[in-house]
This record gives structure tokens, C-alpha cells and sequence, in this order.
């Protein structure tokens, strides 16, 4: 099976003053054609580390794809690079130069003559055409193996790719013989060692598909890989694996691929037939903002507050002024109370409230930065956490939120983790969330 490898030239990318995106572009496609993809390089526009970092590619794969650095200016390298590595002259392509004085003549631009340096290719190369701009692209084959040359410029680039690439890739090196198909799995309400140690064995022996664990912004999720001669059998693969993880972690499995978690609750929310309102503290309004991202909120999302101030949980939420000062804002009592006020208000059957310190000020020994409350409240019942997290002020806002949501999936779904917990449950870092 041939590999292939992507180098991506620019000394901005290593400043991280541009995101790589054709890092993420390429990989994409090459892992629909079922093309392995072992590595990718980031290289700067520096004529000896681009030879360094192509000799090493070469050696090891058979399609080495560059992109960059095959512009008109001095810092445009690659073709170069890649000339001299083979040590082959770089001869001026007649049709290449013809394009390229009809880009100028077309656009009525005046051509410098470092332009025509965008006609060179490495003697015995294939140019590629490009009707975006001005640099063609190269390709190269020699030894039994290839080297292809892309433009930067994403709009050069990905058009390249389609129409002369992938084609290429096809039918020379048995792209599209095999696709590679990704599903992530979404879970919530548990953490990362337990729910990596509930897998461990399936872990241990996992081949085709492929299971990665992944933990990101407090959600963990498992992403499986799946390389089959069709999608349809890469799904087949996919499904046996996801059920099988599914034995194990179905309860904590809220959903899949790009599905949020707030998308989610929307849905069942709107399934129950039941309306929302919120009264947020440290979460600064968080919740309400995911939860009416999703199109047909107004089914479910009756009113969010964002009650910051003592005075404004008193007076809006109606939280009594004796559990403030006996509570404080920080507080189980509290939260509830707010959870209570704004139902009152909205009517509407569930409500949920947060209050913390998302810090990095306001932490004592007894309450500490990190501290959060989430109440949750429904027609006949209450739900009352208590969480530590840890992280900066985004971190712990956005856990709080999350922790919150899952609460409310939890509930929505009938499936309680833990027993009736209003007075004192839940009580010590929660796991998971
Ligand atoms: P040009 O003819 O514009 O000089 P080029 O082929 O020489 O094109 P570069 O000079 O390396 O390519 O990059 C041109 C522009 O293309 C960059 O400023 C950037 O906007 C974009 N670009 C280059 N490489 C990448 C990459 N890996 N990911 C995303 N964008 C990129
Ligand atoms: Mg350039």
C-alpha cells in the first residue's frame, strides 16, 4: 500500500501567524481515497531545511506532496529545493509561461520579470495547471515514487488538488481502492481514566477500526477508524465497534461526530414537549447562549438570566436575602433558590441555575476558585451538584456549562447517575464533568 506524506512550507506557519489548513485539507482527502498518510512536516522558506525535511520524506514514503513556496519573490523556495535535491536544472516551461503572461494581460496588471521565474520546473517535470493564479504546480515522477508541488494560496490549491491530484492519486497509487471512514463518539457526565479503564481491553486490541481516546474542553470522546474497499463496509466495521463501546459506555454516550451536547438537549427537549428557563451566575449566560444556537429554540428556551450581583438575585430571582448572607452567593441554597426564582418567573417546567467562582480572584479556603453549584429543578423533583474544577476562568465557565447540560441530558434521558440528591449528594469533585 503506498504512503504518502505532506510537507507544508512557510516560515509563517512556524510563527503561528497562519493556521495550516492545508495540513487539515490534505489529510481529509487522502484519507477518502483510503491513502495512508503517516506524517506531515511544517517547514520554513529555507532552501537546505526544505531539501532536509524532503529527503527525509522521501525515503520513507511514495507520494511526497509540498505545498508553498512557489511564488514569484525570493523566499519561494520549494521548487527550487526540490530541483536541487534530485539535482536537476530548473528549465522554463514554454505553456506555463504563456498562462502566465495571459493572468497579467487579462487582469491588465503590468508582469514584473520575477514572474516568469513561476514558469520554471525541475527538468522533466509535469506542470500542473492552475487558473487561480500564476504559480502552476509541479509534478515530478521519478524512481517509482512522486513528488507533487502545490500553490500556497488555499484558493490555488484546493482546486489544483480536485481537479489534477486527487485524479492522479486515483489512478496511479490506487487512491479510492479503500476509503477511511472517522466517527467520534461524544460522552458526557463521566471523566477520562474511567472511561478510558471501562475500555481498556477493547483499547488494548483495537486494529480495524482503530479507537483513539481524545479528551477536549471537559468532554471526553473515543474516535474510531475504519479502513474498508467501501464506505459501505468501513460503516459496517464502524458499527461493530460502536456497539461494542456502547456496551460499555452507552449510558454516558450523548452523541456523535459534531453533535454539541447542547444540540442534543435541544432535541430532547423538544421531543418531552417541555420548556427551559435559566438563572446564571457564574456561567455569565454560557447556557443560554448553546442552548439557542440550535434553530427552533424558541420551542423549549423561555427566558435566561444572567443574575451576577447579590442585589439582582434578590430582587430578580426573588433568592430570599437571608440565605444570601447565611449561604452565600456561592451555595447550594443559593443556587436552588435561583433555580426556583426563575421558574417562578417564566413558568416553565424545568429550570436550571449556576453559581461559582470562576476566579481568579475570589477563592477562600472554605470556597475555593473552581466552585460550582448547578441546580436543577422539574416538575416533582430537584437536583442539587456540587463541582470543583480546575483551569483557568474560560476553563471553569465552560466546564460549569457543560456540567450543567449534562445534568439536564441526564434528566431528560430518565437515566439518574446518582440517587436523590437535594441536601447534600453529589457532594466532593464530581467525577467526569
Ligand atoms: P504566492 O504566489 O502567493 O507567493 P506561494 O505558493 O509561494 O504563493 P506561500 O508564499 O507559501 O505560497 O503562501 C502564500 C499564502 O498562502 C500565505 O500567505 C497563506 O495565506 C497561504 N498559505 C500558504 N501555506 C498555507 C498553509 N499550509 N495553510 C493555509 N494557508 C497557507
Ligand atoms: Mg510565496
Amino acid at each position: 500500500m503506498p504512503t504518502v506524506e505532506v510537507i507544508s512550507v512557510g516560515t509563517e506557519l512556524l510563527l503561528g501567524q497562519i493556521l495550516n489548513t492545508h495540513g487539515q485539507y490534505l489529510g481529509r482527502e487522502l484519507a477518502s481515497l483510503g491513502l495512508d498518510l503517516y506524517y506531515q512536516t511544517s517547514v520554513g522558506d529555507n532552501r537546505a531545511r526544505i531539501i532536509q525535511a524532503f529527503a527525509r520524506a522521501w525515503e520513507r514514503s511514495d507520494v511526497v506532496i509540498l505545498t508553498g513556496g512557489v511564488g514569484p519573490t525570493d523566499d519561494d523556495l520549494t521548487k527550487e529545493a526540490v530541483a536541487g535535491f534530485f539535482g536537476l536544472d530548473l528549465v522554463e516551461d514554454a505553456a506555463s509561461r504563456r498562462s502566465i503572461e495571459e493572468f497579467f494581460t487579462h487582469r491588465g496588471r503590468q508582469m514584473t520579470p520575477n514572474n516568469l521565474k513561476q514558469a520554471l520546473m525541475p527538468r522533466g517535470a509535469k506542470p500542473l495547471p492552475n487558473p487561480n493564479g500564476t504559480a502552476p504546480g509541479v509534478l515530478l515522477e521519478t524512481g517509482g515514487k512522486a513528488a507533487v508541488i502545490l500553490p500556497g494560496p488555499p484558493a490555488e490549491l484546493v482546486p489544483m488538488f480536485t481537479e489534477h491530484v486527487r485524479p492522479y492519486l486515483a489512478e496511479r497509487w490506487g487512491g479510492g481502492r479503500s476509503v477511511i471512514v472517522s466517527r467520534v463518539l461524544r460522552l458526557c457526565g463521566i471523566g477520562e481514566s474511567d472511561a478510558e479503564t471501562r475500555v481498556k481491553d477493547i483499547l488494548a486490541r483495537q486494529d480495524n477500526p482503530t479507537i483513539a481516546p481524545l479528551a477536549s474542553g471537559g468532554e471526553v470522546t473515543f474516535r474510531l477508524t475504519a479502513k474498508a474497499p467501501s464506505p459501505g463496509e468501513a460503516e459496517t466495521l464502524l458499527a461493530g465497534a460502536e456497539a461494542e463501546m456502547r456496551r460499555r459506555l452507552g449510558d454516558f454516550i450523548y452523541g456523535l461526530d459534531d453533535q454539541s451536547l447542547s444540540d442534543v438537549v435541544g432535541d430532547q427537549m423538544t421531543r418531552a414537549g417541555l420548556t427551559i428557563a435559566l438563572a446564571e451566575s457564574c456561567t455569565g449566560g454560557l447556557i443560554g447562549h448553546q442552548l439557542t444556537q440550535r434553530p427552533g429554540s424558541s420551542g423549549y428556551f423561555r427566558l435566561g438570566v444572567t443574575a451576577y450581583a447579590n442585589e439582582a438575585k434578590a430582587v430578580v430571582l426573588g433568592v430570599p436575602r437571608q440565605t444570601l448572607e447565611h449561604h452565600g452567593a456561592v451555595s447550594e441554597e443559593t443556587a436552588l433558590a435561583m433555580a426556583q426564582g426563575v421558574r417562578r418567573v417564566a413558568g416553565t417546567d424545568l429550570a436550571v441555575a449556576t453559581t461559582g467562582i470562576a476566579g481568579p480572584g475570589g477563592g477562600t479556603p472554605e470556597k475555593p476558585v473552581g466552585l460550582v453549584y448547578g441546580a436543577l429543578l422539574w416538575p416533582g423533583g430537584e437536583d442539587i451538584r456540587r463541582w470543583e474544577f480546575i483551569g483557568g476562568r474560560r476553563h471553569i465557565r465552560e466546564r460549569a456549562a457543560f456540567a450543567a447540560l449534562t445534568m439536564l441530558w441526564s434528566h431528560l434521558k430518565g437515566v439518574r447517575r446518582t440517587g436523590p440528591t437535594t441536601g447534600g449528594a453529589g457532594r466532593g469533585p464530581s467525577a467526569g464533568v
